[in-house]
This record gives structure tokens, C-alpha cells and sequence, in this order.
């Protein structure tokens, strides 16, 4: 078979901007780096970002009255307009800071959900979610009894849009929250369907964007989310940063989910009044350069291009499934490649993932192994463990001939 090799991407002035990308990482073993899910690398305009603020802009935001806590604030609340513009969200009201997905899942959880929901009420989640997505709901369902209900996967690691709709009209379902592409399959699930559907039968949905927003072009208006999440550093940003996004209504109604510094208009010993969103849920000094590094970061993808992004991703996902697809004794996991972004999970033969992972780390190969924070989809897949490469922006087709070729020594090394 022949591969197209025409990425829309300057694949080569890309590889520069990731000063991490040019190493060793064992004598004579060139880095190939293919765990960009677990977290992508930085280049350099976002480090530059980071180490320029510290140099010469740092304050704290919002309450001094001097230039360097003027330029911290506009470094800060600048990052949430180009968030707002790069999610296109209505507005920049909507867009609240937290630390990453995880923290954004937990404070709908923590402040809508406890608020909303008790017993009798539906929360449906799906088999392939985050554990992030599934632990908040469970602690919450303890407290406030409700019921957690999971949209099964198909043979082809794809939602039961059957069972879903099933559970839409006999059960009285207030909240609908899973993954937009699942972090093991690559599995991109339909959620404007998904969401269609819900506010059909009465129900919000948040949306888990940890695997989307990096990858593609997402519009939070075009999908009529009410929550979407997501997390800086899978996104050429930094680590300690993350999103969620709301519909305005549903953050202004919502009671606070920590409170602080920030989040306050007024206090009192009797009691305090809350600040409008977004500050209602910034409790406290929030990341600041990690906040201008998410804006360098958003500017950085804007200037390739989302679209460029996910076709030149698609090229090197393609190219892996069908070389990994050859490899004698190797199980893929997930759906079709035109339904799916990102990610290619397997296992070899009866080698442990752990075992691969480390035989790959030997030839300069970075994946990662395990159950990937989603135990529950393993135990539906029948895996205790699976091996991921994960690729973005900055991988080749090179970098999979190099997994291949790893994968070779993997299977030599174990006869088979
Ligand atoms: N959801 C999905 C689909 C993910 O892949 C991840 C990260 N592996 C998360 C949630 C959690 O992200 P974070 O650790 O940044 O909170």
C-alpha cells in the first residue's frame, strides 16, 4: 500500500519549536515521543511566554493598583479571551479557570450536582469515561443519592446510541457527561447527537474535551454544550492550568465550589456575598503564567491551524493503524480510522504493556502502558492492560517506522 505523505504542516520548522523533541534519551537512541495524551510537549513560544512573565510582569492580578499587577491581570484575564475565541464561546464570562479537566469535571460535580441532584435522579455516563469522569459522580451519587447509569461500548469500541436513547425516554436522566474522544480507542463519539438528544429529554451535558480540544476544531455554541472540559497541557500549554467552560445561566445560578480570596464581593462576620462569574469560582491566587502560557499556547495552534492540525494527525493515525495492523501476534483496540483521533492502544500477543512499554523506552520509544485511568473500559475490553501511542502535531511518519521497528525487537525478544 502506498501512503500519502502530503501534511499541510512544516513538519520541520514544528520539530524546532519543541526544543525537547531534539535529544537522546539513551546513547545512539533518538527521542520518539508518542504519549502526547498522557501530556504533549511544550515549544518554545510557550516557555518563552512563562519565562518572560516571571521576568518582568509578575504581581498578583486583579487587586494591586501598580503597572506589574496592570500587566499580570492583562496577562491573566487576555489568556481567557483567547480562550473564549479558540472554544468559541459567547463570552469571556464563561470561561472559568481551574487546574485541569479532573478539577473542572469536580467543580460541576461539587457545586451544580450537589445543588441539583438527589434521589431519583439518572446521571449517564458511558463505559469508556476517565476515571474523571466517573469518580466525582460516584462520591457525589454517595451523598446525595442518585443513580450513575453507563452507555455501553460496541464490538467496535464505539457508544450504544441504541441503549442511550433507551435510557433518555424510561429513565429520568438530569445530567449527561462523557468523553468528546476517548483517551484508549480514539474513538470520536458524536456529541452533538449526544447533546441533541439530552436537552430533547429534559438533561444538560458536560462534555469531557481533555482528548478534542488539542486535536481539533471545537465549537462549544455550534454543539450546544452547557459544561465542556478541558486541560492546558495536552495542548502545547502548561501543566496546572485547565477549563471549564459553562453556559451563563447555568455558572450564575451554580452555588460557589470553593470559597476564598477572589470569589467574594463582600464579607461579613454574619456571612458573604459572591462575586459575579467567572471570580465566583477562582478562589484564591490562580496560575497566572500558567495562564499566559495557555494563551501562547492557543496562539501557537491558531497560527498553524486547527484544521491543519487534525488532517496532518489524521495522516500519521492512519499510517499507524495500518503498519501496527501488520505486526504478527498485535490487537488493536477501537473503532475504524475515520471515526476515530489521536491514539492507537493495543496489546502483543501475551506480552505485558508494562514489558513493551519498557523494551520500546530501551530504542528511544515513549508510550505509555496501563489501563490508561479507565479500569472500568479495560475490564470491558477484557485487558487488564493496554500499550498507547499517542500522537500530535509535531510526530511523523518516521517516528511510527521507528515504533515498528521497536515493536520488532519486542517481539524478538519474547520469540514470537
Ligand atoms: N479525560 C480524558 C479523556 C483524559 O485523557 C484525561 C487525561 N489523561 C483526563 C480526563 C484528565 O485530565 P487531567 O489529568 O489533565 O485532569
Amino acid at each position: 500500500m502506498t501512503y500519502s505523505t502530503t501534511t499541510p504542516l512544516n513538519i520541520e520548522a514544528i520539530r524546532a519549536d519543541f526544543p525537547a523533541l531534539d535529544q537522546e534519551v539513551h546513547p545512539g537512541k533518538r527521542l520518539v515521543f508518542l504519549d502526547s495524551a498522557a501530556s504533549s510537549q511544550k515549544p518554545r513560544q510557550v516557555i518563552d511566554a512563562m519565562s518572560d512573565y516571571y521576568r518582568t510582569s509578575h504581581a498578583n492580578v486583579h487587586r494591586g493598583i501598580h503597572v506589574l499587577s496592570e500587566r499580570a491581570t492583562a496577562a491573566y484575564e487576555g489568556a481567557r479571551d483567547k480562550v473564549r475565541a479558540f472554544i468559541n464561546a459567547a463570552s469571556r464570562r464563561e470561561i472559568i479557570f481551574t487546574r485541569n479537566t479532573t478539577e473542572s469535571i469536580n467543580l460541576v460535580a461539587g457545586s451544580w450536582g450537589r445543588a441539583n441532584l438527589g434521589p431519583g435522579d439518572v446521571v449517564v455516563l458511558s463505559e469508556m469515561e476517565h476515571h474523571s469522569n466517573i469518580v466525582p459522580w460516584q462520591i457525589l451519587a454517595q451523598e446525595r443519592g442518585f443513580t450513575i447509569r453507563y452507555i455501553p461500548i460496541t464490538g467496535t469500541g464505539e457508544l450504544d446510541l441504541d441503549v442511550y436513547a433507551r435510557l433518555l425516554r424510561d429513565e429520568p436522566v438530569r445530567l449527561v457527561s462523557v468523553m468528546h474522544i476517548s483517551n484508549v480507542l480514539g474513538t470520536v463519539n458524536p456529541v452533538a447527537e449526544i447533546i441533541r438528544q439530552a436537552h430533547a429529554a429534559g438533561a444538560l451535558v458536560l462534555i469531557d474535551g481533555a482528548q478534542s480540544v488539542p486535536h481539533l476544531p471545537v465549537d462549544v455554541q455550534a454543539l450546544d454544550a452547557d459544561f465542556y472540559a478541558f486541560s492546558a497541557h495536552k495542548m502545547a500549554g502548561p501543566t496546572g492550568i485547565g477549563v471549564l467552560y459553562g453556559k451563563r445561566a447555568l455558572l450564575e445560578a451554580m452555588p460557589p465550589y470553593m470559597g476564598g480570596g477572589e470569589m467574594i464581593k463582600r464579607v461579613t462576620f454574619e456571612g458573604s456575598e459572591w462575586n459575579s462569574i467567572p471570580h465566583k469560582f477562582e478562589a484564591g491566587t490562580p496560575a497566572i503564567a500558567e495562564a499566559a502560557g495557555l494563551g501562547a499556547a492557543i496562539d501557537y495552534l491558531t497560527a498553524i491551524g486547527m484544521e491543519n492540525i487534525l488532517a496532518h494527525e489524521q495522516l500519521v493515525v492512519d499510517y499507524a493503524l495500518d503498519r501496527l495492523s501488520e505486526v504478527p501476534g498485535l490487537t488493536l483496540y477501537g473503532p475504524a480510522p475515520e471515526r476515530r483521533n489521536g491514539v492507537a492502544s493495543f496489546t502483543l500477543a501475551d506480552i505485558h504493556a508494562h514489558d513493551i512499554a519498557q523494551l520500546l523506552d530501551a530504542e528511544g520509544v515513549a508510550i505509555r502502558a496501563g489501563h490508561h485511568c479507565a479500569m472500568p473500559l479495560h475490564q470491558r475490553l477484557g485487558v487488564a492492560a493496554t500499550a498507547r501511542a499517542s500522537f500530535y502535531l509535531y510526530n511523523t511518519q518516521a517516528e511510527v517506522d521507528a515504533l515498528i521497528t521497536a515493536l520488532e525487537r519486542v517481539r524478538k525478544v519474547f520469540g514470537i
